[in-house]
């Protein structure tokens, strides 16, 4: 028994659950090339209070924090939107707008492990920065539709809503920060009662407590009467008006595009992060009761940390989630199958030849292991059987004489010696069905 493990929380991928990530990073590359989205790559370790200071008591309290040799206060991303906005804020000054940007990679929460709840797990993150109009949030939407298609989910829906209906609200009602957080978080954890309790205990009029218990049982269609019945029931809050005007805007502009994507609007959602300012939303399947990803727009944070004003919106992608989904769904990944094989050197003097035969089946483009383990050629052989490989190759004391190889088609059978200068050719034959 090995004396290590994981630590809690963390874990090992394996061949097949690394391909299988990769496979989703991969796509996400792909829809980020497609949309004119620029990759960059930020640190994992950043200063505490760049990534604690918007991003909410629930993020806050989980973070991987610590002091570093130097004694400074850091900690491992929780996330990747704190990360772009400080590096906006501080180096894109005067560029011409609109920033495209994608970054993908692991990020750390200290939470409670458990199915699809990781303490590392892995995002991909699109931010689209410098437009406050509604098509910078239906391309968000958009191209987050894009990816789960082009990693060959299906089935899934967006859950959408607006932070400025509640905090159109709050702030009318002359809730101070903390406590609009609070409530968020509250119903960010659909834990109502107390999100209601804690409004109530600031001295908040019963119609306020009236609205809002109406706003989180709205839910319907993107193309139901659900924002009509949302106006109407803020119609006493002029920001929260407002608000409904623009979620109505995103979803028109989406439906009028001719896209299909099922958006199911939710009045009294509420997402844990505190920059969001404007429309959220997440991504389901109908068999998972996690979100494969989630975002929404931030139009102060870049401002917050020194940059210009600069409105965004954006989106981060929970890969493993994603992983998950495929599993469930039993997406074939449709990754390229190479052919692989091995060669085997019978002898002492044929092991160097066994090197540079290799080297050039592998810049021919062929996969190739080499026998390492001293194995006599029959043992050798059943393990690249078993290990299901295409074909190997056979270097004995004739061979070596004549400057030939032994070329053995594993799966049928059949072996033929040629000139080593014929060896690629005849791999490629002997295994190309
Ligand atoms: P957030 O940054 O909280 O908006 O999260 C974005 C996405 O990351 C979520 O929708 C999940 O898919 C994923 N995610 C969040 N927390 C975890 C976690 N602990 N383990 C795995 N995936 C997570």
């Amino acid at each position: 028994m090995s004396r290590f493990k994981t630590v809690r929380g963390m874990r090992d991928f394996l061949a097949d659950e690394a391909q299988l990530l990769r496979y989703v990073e991969d796509r996400a590359r792909k829809v980020a090339t497609l949309y004119g989205y620029k990759e960059i790559i930020t640190p994992i370790v950043e200063s505490y209070e760049l990534l604690s200071v918007k991003a909410g008591e629930e993020v806050r309290s989980r973070m991987f924090a610590f002091k570093d040799l130097g004694d400074r206060d850091v900690a491992l991303r929780p996330e990747f939107t704190a990360s772009v906005a400080r590096l906006v804020a501080a180096s894109f000054l005067d560029q011409p707008k609109p920033f495209r940007l994608f970054c993908v990679g692991s990020v750390y929460r200290y939470d409670e492990p458990q199915r699809g709840r990781y303490r590392e797990f892995w995002q991909s993150n699109f931010e689209l920065m410098g437009s406050n109009r509604p098509e910078a949030d239906a391309e968000i939407l958009l191209l987050t539709n894009s990816l789960m298609e082009n990693a060959g989910l299906k089935d899934f829906t967006f859950k959408i809503g607006h932070v400025g209906v509640l905090r159109g609200i709050f702030n009318q009602e002359r809730l101070d920060d903390r406590v609009q957080n609070q409530v968020m978080q509250l119903m960010d954890k659909k834990e109502y009662d107390d999100a209601f309790k804690v409004v109530q205990d600031t001295g908040a009029p019963e119609n306020c407590l009236r609205v809002l218990r109406q706003l989180v049982e709205l839910k319907g269609k993107a193309d139901s009467n659900v924002v009509d019945l949302m106006r109407a029931c803020v119609f006493d809050y002029e920001n929260a008006i407002v608000a409904t005007e623009n979620l109505r805007q995103i979803l028109e502009l989406i439906s009028k595009s001719g896209c299909k994507i099922t958006l199911n609007v939710d009045a009294g959602f509420a997402r844990g992060l505190e920059y969001y300012t404007g429309m959220i939303f997440e991504v389901y399947i109908p068999t998972l009761s996690i979100a494969l990803g989630g975002g929404g727009r931030y139009d102060r944070l870049i401002e917050l940390f020194g940059g210009e004003s600069t409105p965004a919106v954006g989106v981060a992608h929970g890969i493993d989630r994603i992983m998950m989904a495929i599993q469930q769904q039993k997406i074939p990944l449709g990754t390229e199958d190479r052919k692989s094989g091995v060669v085997i050197p019978i002898n002492e003097q044929s092991k160097a030849e066994a090197l540079k035969i290799a080297e050039m089946l592998r810049e021919a483009g062929l996969a190739v292991e080499i026998e390492i383990m001293g194995r006599k050629m029959a043992k050798a052989l059943e393990d690249a059987n078993r290990r299901k490989m295409n074909y190997a190759v056979i270097i004995g004391e004739r061979e070596l004489k004549e400057g030939t190889v032994a070329i053995r088609d594993l799966a049928r059978r059949e072996q033929k010696t040629v000139l080593i200068e014929k060896a690629v050719e005849t791999i490629n034959e002997m295994t190309a069905t």
